[in-house]
């Protein structure tokens, strides 16, 4: 049972829907950061966007799963690691939220996350936006080196969404919202015992390896737009070092030679990145292949 909960904002379309045990304060404190949030973006923002507060993992699951078996689509659950999502399964984004999930963070890190997929649903919330091909060359390279194309596939969208991810950075710090994604990044960037555990399996094998380097570039370009920020009252150094200091811990796992090779294709990934998230992941990927 989907109920409304909030309509706001005379100037767009937005209204709010909550499924499951949903407290008001929740809701309350998901509307005031939205509000502001899309009051900021302004001009950006789309002509509709519609909002989803689940209480559980298993209900926003849920939900996708019928709105998808509706379009006749095939369900993959989300992202493990993330506490919001986003859609465009309509031709307008919606934004869907994780009570759950989003409890585990701090006040400010939870509207650092909520902000990070509004910036998603400004900048990325059309199907255009979802649907990428690999580069046939790059395809063609990993092939000769043994890569297998299912692998590739997988790198390539978890290397889309960490273009993505730079660009929502990027636009939110445009926007002044910096603090919240300091304190966003901190509570998903940690290196566990599991990503050790992981890296000394990969490590070995060529391809496994290619797999784990691949998937360190969604932090690194996640953080890339914050630690590039000169350091004034808006980017604290104390918030760049400890910032700093968690992306060296992931990447100093893979010992010198293999880190020194991570952050040369991630600098060089940067570089390439400007505009057009089309643009940016076809370079992004040509980039990566220099990583197997
Ligand atoms: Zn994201």
């Amino acid at each position: 049972m989907i109920s409304l909960f909030y309509l706001a904002m005379a100037s767009i379309d937005l209204s709010y829907f909550a499924r499951g045990d949903v407290s008001s304060s929740f809701k309350k404190e998901v509307s005031e950061v939205l509000n502001d949030c899309y009051g900021r973006f302004a001009e950006k923002v789309p002509y509709k966007i519609e909002v989803y507060a689940f209480d559980t993992e298993n209900n926003l699951n849920n939900f996708l799963r019928e709105e998808k078996f509706k379009l006749g689509l095939s369900f993959n659950t989300i992202d493990d690691a993330s506490a919001c999502t986003h859609e465009v399964l309509r031709d307008y984004p919606r934004l869907l939220l994780c009570k759950d999930r989003l409890f585990k963070y701090s006040k400010q890190a939870r509207a650092g996350a909520i902000r990070h997929e509004a910036a998603h649903t400004i900048l990325h919330g059309a199907l255009e936006y979802n649907i990428f091909q690999i580069p046939e060359d790059c395809r063609h390279t990993a092939t000769v080196k043994g890569i297998d194309n299912d692998k590739l596939d997988e790198i390539f969208f978890q290397l889309s969404l960490g273009v993505k991810d730079f660009e929502a950075t990027r636009f939110l710090i445009q926007h002044d919202y910096i603090h919240c994604q300091f304190a966003y990044a901190m509570e998903w960037i940690k290196p566990t015992e599991d990503d050790k555990t992981a890296w000394s399996i990969s490590r070995t094998n060529r391809q496994t390896r290619f797999v784990y380097e691949s998937a360190l570039m969604r932090p690194i370009l996640f953080t890339d737009p914050l630690l590039s920020l000169p350091k004034s009252k808006k980017a604290p150094a104390e918030l760049q070092l400890q910032l700093s200091v968690r992306m060296e811990q992931m990447i100093a796992l893979l010992g010198e030679t293999e880190e020194n090779k991570v952050l040369k294709v991630a600098g060089a990934i940067i570089e390439t990145l400007g505009e057009d998230t089309h643009k940016n992941i076809d370079a992004a990927f040509h980039q990566l292949i220099g990583l197997i």
